[in-house]
């Protein structure tokens, strides 16, 4: 069987450059925004995303109560800036929205430098960098500076200006819905709310929508969903108003952090050996010579909210640094210099391989499984025995273990370490003895033009 992967030009350098290097053009573009987890910049975002491929946004209203949490009020910013004793603007958000701690209740005050201090934060160790700091749950104003800025600032009195709105408003966040031959659908995410830092995550919001933008052009054998919402509350918020969606979805990956010299770096799902852990584990190791795969941890972005308990779905993330993991990670160096193009390219061609096999993997379900259902009445295993299976023996036995209709041949095959055409094979055999079935989109559609499946019991 040849089938021909979604995303095919984009698995090579050749196809996947020009989309990395227009990546850096929307990061290039997007980067100055000032953006939150609510308010004009996400908007705004996303009115440049959508340049690219169409988006549904959704508005939420504050207040909406998203599982243990509640859409906060939405923030936006006039001005904020700091006036010194002699009158000149020493700190000014209009340079950079980084100085403006971001959800800053509105202030307008004047005040002594001591007085001022427990307000203003900034990087000792990295003297000339700002960083990026939040309030988004406690009311709360500061100014972030750079370390030099903090040690120049002289005794005297201080004008603050902080001219913000935190108001009943809503959160942003937008989707885009490419649909397959399937329903059984793949969610993409990545996170929209950090302001102006390029690799966390200006990258990922363009590679993710440039991605989109290319599989629109695909006939997809599955049904893909791109989330863009706010990191934390935006995830949450998304599976509190997709709850069926969420339980039925046969896989996702949360992306971001693509642009950095790190290797590519998957982290595997909650329980550690689904179809997508199989398969980006594979996928970023032949891409990547260097690339890490690391495991679940509760912390890091929204993937922990989708392996969360109550969800706990087959969900990865890939990255290359990992949050916190590099020096400019949450301060004003995490600029474009930091992006690097063949970073890029590598990222691009990793994701493109990915789905493109997960869009392959047509998983299977194991008829007898009870036990390891005898091959040799069947003339599938040597009657004499032999010290270890043959090759051809454990790719059986791997497949009438893994096939529990979550799993298909493609992932069954990178967990076993045995070669796919081998296990394809097995699997083919397996499938005309009706030991195995094949169960996507069972009762969903009517399958299938190719007559390989059969429908499912569910
Ligand atoms: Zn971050």
């Amino acid at each position: 069987m040849s089938e021909s992967p979604i995303l095919a030009g984009l698995q090579h350098d050749a196809g996947a450059r020009p989309v990395a290097a227009r990546a850096l053009e929307l990061v290039r573009e997007i980067l100055p925004i000032c953006r939150s987890i609510t308010g004009n910049g996400v908007r705004q975002t996303l009115d440049i995303l959508s340049r690219e491929v169409p988006l549904q946004r959704f508005e939420i209203a504050s207040g909406t109560q998203v599982f243990d949490w509640e859409v906060p009020p939405e923030w936006n910013v006039r001005e904020a800036y700091l006036i010194g004793p002699d009158g000149k603007r020493v700190i000014d958000f209009r340079r950079h929205n980084l100085h403006l701690l971001n959800y800053s209740v509105p202030v307008r005050a004047r005040m002594p430098l001591a007085q001022l201090r427990p307000h203003l934060y900034s990087l000792p160790e990295h003297p000339d960098w700002i960083p990026y700091r939040t309030s988004y749950w406690r009311e709360q104003w500061g100014f972030c500076l750079t370390h030099r800025q903090l040690e120049a600032l002289p005794e005297g009195e201080y004008e603050v200006v902080i001219d913000s709105t935190l108001a009943p408003g809503s959160l942003t966040y937008a989707e885009c819905r490419i649909r397959g031959e399937l329903d059984d659908e793949f969610l993409i995410f990545t996170h929209i709310c950090h302001p102006s830092l390029a690799n966390d995550n200006a990258s990922g919001m363009a590679v993710a929508a440039l991605l989109a933008a290319a599989m629109t052009g695909c006939r997809p054998r599955l049904s893909y969903r791109f989330v863009f919402a706010p990191a934390t509350i935006g995830s949450i918020t998304w599976l509190a108003r997709n709850e069926a969606a969420a339980r039925a979805l046969r896989g996702g990956l949360s992306v971001g952090l693509l642009g950095d010299s790190a290797p590519l770096t998957y982290k595997r799902s909650r329980r550690a050996n689904t179809e997508i852990d199989n398969l980006a584990c594979a996928a970023v190791r032949e891409i990547d010579a260097a690339a890490r795969v690391v495991d679940f941890s509760p912390y890091g972005y929204d993937e922990r909210q989708f392996c969360s308990p109550g969800f706990d779905l087959p969900f990865g993330r890939l990255t290359r640094s990992s949050n916190g993991e590099y020096a400019e990670y949450h301060s004003s160096a995490d600029d474009l210099e930091l992006l690097d193009l063949d970073a890029l390219v590598q990222s691009i061609r990793a994701l493109a391989r990915i789905l493109g096999r997960v869009d392959l993997n047509h998983r299977l379900r194991n008829r007898y499984p009870c036990g390891e259902p005898r091959l040799g009445k069947r003339g599938l295993f040597r009657s004499t025995g032999g010290k270890n299976p043959l090759d051809f023996e454990y790719a059986l036995l791997w497949l009438l273990n893994q096939a529990d209709g979550t799993h298909g041949a493609l992932d069954i095959a990178a967990a076993s370490g045995l070669p796919e055409a081998l296990v394809r094979q097995a699997a083919d055999t397996l499938l005309q003895a009706e030991m195995l079935e094949y169960v996507d989109g069972a009762g969903i559609h009517s399958l299938k033009q190719d007559g390989r499946y059969r429908r499912g019991e569910k």
